[in-house]
């Protein structure tokens, strides 16, 4: 057997005891294969409570030195971890990003990886090693530190899974797999045995939460076999692959996203070129644009709605507002307290009744839709926050309940 990339999230190392049952997973693998190379994240809410200083501090700070200060969450995990394999009697030993030779982009707070030294890693495995990885950081060509974006470990595992040709990436969290809604939220949400890499990518992009979507991104281009599962019982998760390796379901999964906001740029100019300003300054800005609604133009001026992640709001407002008189526009509105919901499935592309169904759904229970917006494999639908629970409650049940 080749090598074995397993992470572990914040949850699953959070206190002494869980990081003693991770070691636990990992000698299992290592009884296995001498060649396991694991990757965590900061425990538990670590992330969050570092920020959270960090604003105490200064409410603006620079994003070089919150990577500087982000990276050391998981630095705290791969030496407590480590400490608890050796003893346990095994042989150990922790790399942080920059050691590992994770190069990315200068783009902090949200950098790509660019390339990965497998040197280091590969002599260490060599000495039948554990290797314990620091995930969601790497270094920049100034040798700076950088990290990958919130959830980013998941990213770290998958390249690394990629540039050592593991022969499984084994991605430990505290729910045992993808469902097909949050088991949270919906009791008799159903576990997926398998979903396609692009069906992961919708329902990671749309909040499903299970999985960075960068790291399925990877993931479907260096063919990395993912399989998502519980670090606390032993039983077997959800696997991501190929498509044509996955049973086809018309719906897989039912998706919502908080992390959104509508923004209306009102009363623009309604001649050719406009929508291309708007855009081209948004992506000039690093702003991930989603939804987009143009209206009918009336009395020679039109409205673009549009959606990004909230977190992108400030700068998105902060944009629009400086460049109102090139865009000829007469009024900015937006909401922070908007969800989309989401029904994904490879099987929807050549079944039109989907949509409908979806859509009924939603006006039995009463709930209003702001902006719908379709791909092959997906139908999402903007609406008010308040009813995004009630809305994946009806939409699941129409589905999966009927
Ligand atoms: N600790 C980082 C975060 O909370 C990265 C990760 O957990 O994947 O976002
Ligand atoms: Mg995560």
């Amino acid at each position: 057997m080749g090598v074995i990339v397993q992470k572990f999230g914040g949850s699953s190392v959070a206190d002494a005891d869980k990081i003693f049952n991770v070691a636990g997973r990992i000698i299992d693998a290592y009884k296995k294969t001498d060649q396991v190379v694991v990757v965590v994240s900061a425990q538990g809410d670590t992330t969050d409570d570092l920020i959270e200083k960090a604003k105490e501090i200064n409410t603006n700070p620079s994003k070089r030195e919150m990577d500087v200060l982000l990276s050391t969450g998981e630095q705290i995990t791969i030496s407590l971890l480590s400490m608890a394999l050796e003893k346990l009697g095994y042989p150990v030993i922790s790399l942080t990003g920059w050691q590992v030779g994770i190069q990315t982009d200068s783009n902090n707070m949200a950098a790509r990886i660019k390339k990965i030294d497998t040197q280091r890693i590969n002599s260490e495995l060599d000495k039948k090693k554990i290797v314990i990885v620091a995930g969601f950081q790497g270094i920049n060509r100034y040798n700076d530190i950088t990290t990958l974006g919130r959830g980013g470990s998941d990213t770290t595992a998958v390249a690394l899974a990629a540039a050592l040709h593991a022969d499984i990436c084994e991605i430990y969290t505290d729910v045992d797999g993808v469902y097909t809604a949050d088991p949270r939220i919906i009791k008799n949400a159903l576990k997926l045995k398998d979903v396609s890499y692009d069906e992961m990518l919708e329902l990671a992009s749309l909040g499903a939460n299970v999985l960075h979507n960068r790291s399925v991104e990877l993931a479907k281009k260096y063919n990395v076999d993912l399989e998502v599962k519980s670090s606390f019982e032993k039983i077997e998760g959800t696997k991501v692959k190929e498509v044509g390796l996955v049973e086809k379901m018309l719906v897989r999964g039912v998706a919502r996203d908080n992390n959104v906001a509508r923004i209306s740029v009102v009363g623009i100019a309604d001649k050719p070129g406009k929508a291309y300003k708007l855009f081209a300054l948004l992506a000039k800005g690093q702003i991930n644009v989603d939804v987009i609604l143009q209206s009918i133009g009336r009395e020679n001026t039109k409205d673009i709605s549009f959606t990004v992640p909230a977190d992108h709001l400030d700068d998105t407002l902060k944009i629009l507002n400086d460049n109102l008189e090139v865009l000829e526009a007469t009024e900015i509105k937006y909401s922070d307290k908007v969800s989309k919901v989401s029904i994904v499935g490879a099987g929807m592309a050549s079944n039109p009744g989907v949509a409908a169904k979806m859509f009924e759904a939603l006006y039995e229970a009463q709930i209003n839709i702001n902006m719908i917006s379709t791909s092959e494999i997906k139908v999402s639908v903007l609406i008010d926050e308040e009813n995004a629970e009630r809305a994946v409650k009806a939409i699941h049940a129409k589905f999966f309940d009927e």
